[in-house]
């Protein structure tokens, strides 16, 4: 029996466990917060694929949409390679217990923004909570999963230390409950940490989102790849001042639109559809419901053109009683602000979405060094991976896919070359080291950060607002370390040291990017 550890409990870390644990090896996750707190909880509009596998058409249509939206940059074979298991692993799923909806004896299938058909299997809105529910369902009934929470991954431990080609025998995590640091031994380590979106003031991600996962691997000599496309989504709901709520696309491939002030006022004078008053069309013929990227940079156009903090989704059009039955979720949250789904105009925003780059990974999930080789028995997957799937842009419901995909080699890969060969691991050397006592300097450092990545790193770029974050990012580094070499760590602390990591690597692929292509819109090279 051979021992894996698994930074994280989204999708991509419960699935990888549950399919280990079958083969009859041990797995031990660690997760920062609760075991639900991930951005798979948070998911609302579903995952996309064709269970039929005799559907050669639909999988080709699949496959082009996504090669589409990723605007050039896909790696097809694995676009291929994910589309052509999506039913196996929705399947999957499904044996484990997910309810995704159903329309008759069929699943109830949705459109979302760049999809040619519809294809997107879900639960309600609640789609990631439903899935969420259902693996950590299976994972707490398992013998040989050991889950637990509140233990933050800090660094990984390299077998021999300064050579990730000798590969990596465990991790040092810190216990949230303790305060304590840990080391752990295993044969490999499974990163599944999510994505960054920590990273911007305006977020849709949870606050697990601090790209502590990448950070680690980084440090042990794996190799980030496509960093400049990070996904903002168009509509996060500005309301009240708490953190964006996101509504989903499913809305607008419900017929929901987007306008501004001034279309707005046309449509409530006008006779025509609204979507004939919406912004979006001057940016592309498919409107509201153009791919991510395009919808997202029209907004922050118009938004910066009248100087307002949002544009308003129109769903006054559309009947009322299917959009609440279909959007329970979004809903009940829409009437905390005294909002409602089919009535007044809901004011909306752009917010940090998804990390579509990520840790360069090979078709196994095995994360790679700068020379492509692979660090023995390290693996990244779901979305702190870059497989290849999204290219520089990614579809709508196809990262839950990606993820449990690449969930699904990454353990069978595992399986298959598993060895036994646990070896001792190293004490956290904590001598001379001090307690934190001010966190104050970390959190003006993080408020630095993120204004920094608001403003000069967001969805248009220019290469003077990106040098000047380049030059932000070194001092923050520099601070940053200089706190680190003589305190204990502290979540705080781990997740700033990471986070400034991240998104140096984001600015520095930016920056040596010489056209636009996908999510990365930089003025200066139009
Ligand atoms: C609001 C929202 C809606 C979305 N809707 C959709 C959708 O409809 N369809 C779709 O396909 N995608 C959607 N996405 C994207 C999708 O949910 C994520 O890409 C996917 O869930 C990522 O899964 P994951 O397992 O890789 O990471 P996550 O689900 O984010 O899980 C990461 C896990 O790692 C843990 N972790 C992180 N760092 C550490 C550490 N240092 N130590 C220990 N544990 C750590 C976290 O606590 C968490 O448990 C949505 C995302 C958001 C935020």
């Amino acid at each position: 029996m051979s021992r894996v550890i698994i930074i994280g409990s989204g999708i991509a870390g419960l699935f990888a466990a549950l399919r280990v644990e079958q083969a009859g090896h041990e797995v031990i996750i660690i997760t920062k917060q609760r075991p639900e707190d991930s951005s798979t909880n948070w998911a609302q509009g579903g995952i996309a694929g064709i269970l039929d596998k005799t559907d050669g058409e639909g999988m080709q249509a699949h496959i082009e949409d996504t090669l589409s939206c990723g605007d050039g940059l896909c790696d097809e074979e694995i676009v291929r390679c994910v589309v052509e298991e999506a039913g196996d692993r929705i399947r999957d799923l499904l044996s484990i217990g997910v309810d995704f909806q159903k329309d008759g004896d069929d699943f109830h299938l949705v459109k979302e923004g760049g999809h040619s058909a519809r294809r997107i299997l879900h639960a309600k809105d609640a789609t990631g909570a439903e899935i969420e529910r259902a693996l950590n369902n299976a994972v707490s009934t398992s013998d040989n999963i050991t889950l637990r929470p509140h233990t933050l991954g800090v660094d990984l431990i390299q077998r021999v230390h300064g050579d990730p080609s000798k590969g990596i025998k465990g991790i040092w995590c810190l216990s949230l409950d303790s305060g304590e640091m840990e080391s752990i031994a295993g044969d490999a380590v499974l990163i599944a940490t999510g994505g960054c979106g920590q990273l911007w003031e305006r977020t849709t991600n949870p606050p697990v989102a601090s790209g502590d996962g990448l950070a680690m691997a980084v440090r042990a000599g794996a190799t980030s790849k496509d960093m400049a496309f990070f996904q903002f989504h168009p509509t996060a709901l500005m309301a009240g001042n708490n953190r964006p709520f996101l509504i989903t696309e499913a809305l607008r491939g419900e017929g929901g639109v987007l306008l501004d002030d001034k279309g707005l006022n046309a449509y409530r004078l006008g006779d025509l559809q609204p979507e004939d008053y919406s912004f979006t069309l001057d940016f592309s013929p498919d409107g509201s419901l153009a791919t991510r990227d395009v919808v997202a940079r029209a907004c922050d156009q118009r938004m910066k053109i009248s100087g307002a903090d949002y544009v308003w989704l129109i769903t006054d059009h559309l009947d009322k009683e299917e959009l609440h039955s279909h959007f329970p979720t979004i809903e009940s949250k829409l009437n905390e602000y005294a909002l409602s789904l089919g009535k007044a105009p809901l004011p909306v925003a752009p917010a940090a979405h998804y990390m579509v780059g990520g840790l360069s990974v090979d078709i196994n999930g095995r994360v790679l060094m700068a020379n492509d080789s692979p660090i023995p028995g390290l693996y990244g997957i779901g979305e702190v991976a870059c497989t290849g799937m999204h290219g520089a842009n990614r579809l709508a419901s196809n990262s839950l896919l990606e993820a449990v995909v690449f969930a699904n080699r990454a353990a069978e890969h595992f399986i298959s070359e598993s060895v036994n060969n646990i070896e001792n691991v190293p004490s956290w050397r904590a001598e001379g080291m001090l307690e934190l006592e001010e966190h104050a300097p970390l959190i003006r450092d993080l408020e630095t950060l993120r204004k920094t990545m608001t403003d000069d790193v967001g969805i248009v770029r220019t290469f003077n607002r990106l040098e000047r974050a380049k030059r932000m990012l070194e001092l923050l580094s520099k601070e940053v370390d200089l706190i680190w070499r003589r305190s204990i760590p502290s979540r705080e602390l781990v997740e700033l040291r990471n986070l400034v990591l991240v998104a140096t690597h984001i600015t520095e692929d930016a920056l040596n990017r010489k056209e636009n292509r996908g999510l990365h819109w930089n003025k200066d090279l139009i």
